[in-house]
């Protein structure tokens, strides 16, 4: 994909053009390091954004490195989503796709190598002791009374420990740094715990597993990374990031900056909590069209593009802020009103009888499938004398300044004729169910002569359409910050979805693929579902139109 000709200088742009100029980093090399721990979110995607972007754009190399310390809680099938959604959004990750735990050997050695230099020890608090000797932010920590233990005597403990001569949580060890450090994170913090627990890469080798912390530094170094890039929860870690490269026999000398998390409104953006939307069945998976996740939004017909735009333009800066989704929604409109081809689908059908149309006669009618795009070529649409379209398109007494159809009066069917309604047919409830019309044969592709017809309105042929089911998404809270609440899940929107399954869609949509997306004139933007089947097509709304989130606010 074509970097955008306007890049925004943002700060980290602006610190690796420095080193690059200066001679201080030849090949730029980044990486993103996701936890296999759920699906990515729209905040992921920035960060992968920025990293393949950096990357691409320096001539650098950018690593998928799966950052999987934590086998509790990691899934190969989160690592199988998690490579999917990188390759969607159009990047290619330099080499094989690498784990931290493929350096656990190196780490292991690493660990000595602090523990020979007297800068680690093991350490057999409990974990409430633990917490008790770290202190408080106001307050300094106190010495652990195994801090002073030999190196020989860590080297053996450390090595039992590998062993698996230590219950789960007995023993750890721990970087030897400064119990006062006004840095909590430089206080004596854990490297390695003991763990049992089968590993989704290491399977049953390792029975301690080295912490976050004591992983993504060396990890970097290792792979040679030039610019580490994390979001600014890291910042406190930066100086025992910096501590341990110091202290290690590292290869290389990254460094790590920091950025604002995006934030989203009407959204959450953490696993834990779309984990919890999954399991607690709000929604009806990982890629529900409502989540913010890649694989949501790439089922509701979003497209790599528009979240590329969307990345490029929220930008990279230091200080926190909440986007407005209407940014994202105005990404994907701008993408698909140029790429999407049109399409008539008409989602809450009424029946129309021409009645001076002749019986049996079918007219083909060609209409573009794009209005700016001719490469896009033509369609078929069929007109006959039996007519769906929407019921929110005609009234019996129309409001003032009401352009659609009425009784008595007139509307142009899109790329087709004028036609007048003269009466309506009701059930016995009174609700209109079908309308008497007639149609003026002199008005195909001109005006109609001495009177002026505004309105223009979407229909299909009734014999001809496809049936379709059609999802329609609302905002999945109500609250703009659900992660205020005490319970992110009391906002939650019960009517974020509306499924409509009569809607009727023209005839060229029975051969519309999974993915396929659309725009459906005056409603907007559709997506193929995965879950259509052959006589039954399903279209999520990926957004309508135009911006519907202003409407909300305005309601309080
Ligand atoms: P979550 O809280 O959703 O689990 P995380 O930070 O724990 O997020 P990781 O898998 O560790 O998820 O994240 C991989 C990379 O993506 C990290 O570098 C992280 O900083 C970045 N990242 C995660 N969430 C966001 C976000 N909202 N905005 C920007 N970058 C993010
Ligand atoms: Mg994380």
């Amino acid at each position: 994909m074509s970097q955008e000709a306007v890049t925004p200088a943002h700060f980290i742009r602006k610190i690796v053009t420095q080193d690059v100029e200066s001679k201080h980093t030849g090949k730029v090399i980044t990486r993103f390091p996701p936890e296999p721990n759920g699906f990515l979110h729209i905040g992921h995607a920035k960060s992968i954004c920025l990293n393949f972007g950096l990357a691409e754009e320096f001539g650098g190399d950018c690593h998928l490195r799966f950052d999987d310390t934590n086998p509790a809680k990691e899934e190969q099938a989160y690592v199988e989503s998690i490579k999917a959604d990188v390759e969607w959004l159009g990047f290619k990750w330099a080499g094989s796709v690498r784990y931290a735990s493929d350096y656990f050997d190196t780490l292991y050695d690493y660990a000595l190598h602090l523990i020979d230099n007297g800068n680690a020890y093991v350490c057999e608090l409990s974990a409430d002791e633990a917490r008790e000797y770290r202190g408080t932010l106001k307050e300094p920590g106190k010495n652990s009374p195994y801090r002073d233990r030999s190196p020989e005597e860590n080297r053996q403990l450390f090595e039992k420990m590998r062993a698996g001569e230590f219950e789960d949580g007995a023993a750890v060890l721990r970087a030897k740094i400064d119990m006062a450090a006004p840095n909590i994170n430089l206080r004596d913090p854990i490297l390695y715990r003991v763990r049992r627990l089968n590993h989704h890469q290491t399977g049953d080798t390792w029975c301690i597993y080295p912490t976050y912390d004591f992983t993504h530094g060396q990890s970097d170094a290792i792979e040679g990374v030039t610019h580490s890039l994390c979001t600014l929860e890291f910042e406190d870690h930066r100086p025992l990031y910096e501590w341990l490269i110091e202290h290690l026999p590292v290869p290389a000398q990254p460094r790590q900056y920091e950025f604002a998390r995006l934030n989203l409104n009407y959204t959450v953006t953490s696993k834990r909590k779309l984990k919890q939307l999954v399991d607690d069945g709000h929604v009806e998976g990982w890629d529900d069209p409502r989540m913010p996740t890649i694989s949501g939004m790439r089922r509701r017909g979003y497209t790599p593009l528009s979240l590329r735009n969307f990345c490029e333009r929220i930008g990279v800066t230091r200080s926190e802020g909440v986007v407005d989704m209407s940014m994202l929604e105005h990404a994907v409109r701008e993408d698909l009103d140029a790429t999407a081809p049109r399409a008539m689908c008409v989602l809450n059908p009424i029946r129309v009888v021409l009645e001076n149309y002749p019986e049996n006669d079918v007219q083909t009618l060609s209409l573009p499938r794009h209005p700016k795009d001719e490469s896009m070529g033509q369609r078929e649409v069929t007109m006959s004398r039996e007519l769906y379209i929407d019921r929110n398109d005609f009234e019996v007494e129309p409001p003032p300044k009401w352009k659609r159809l009425f009784l008595n009066g007139e509307v142009r069917l899109r790329g087709s004729y004028v036609i007048h309604c003269h009466d309506v047919v009701k059930d016995e409830a009174g609700n209109v169910v079908e309308l008497r019309c007639t149609y003026d044969e002199n008005t195909l592709g001109k005006n109609p002569e001495g009177r002026k017809v505004k309105g223009v309105i979407h229909w299909v042929s009734a014999a001809d359409s496809v049936e379709a089911e059609v999802r329609l998404y609302d905002r999945l809270f109500q609250e703009e910050n659900p992660a205020a609440q005490e319970d992110f899940t009391a906002s939650l929107n019960l009517e974020s979805l509306t499924v409509l399954r009569g809607a009727r869609a023209e005839a060229s949509l029975r051969r519309a693929n999974v993915g396929d997306r659309f725009q459906f004139e005056r409603e907007g933007y559709f997506a193929v579902d995965s879950s259509s089947s052959d006589d039954r097509v399903v279209f999520n709304r990926t957004v309508s139109l135009r911006d519907s989130w202003q409407k909300v606010k305005g309601k309080g």
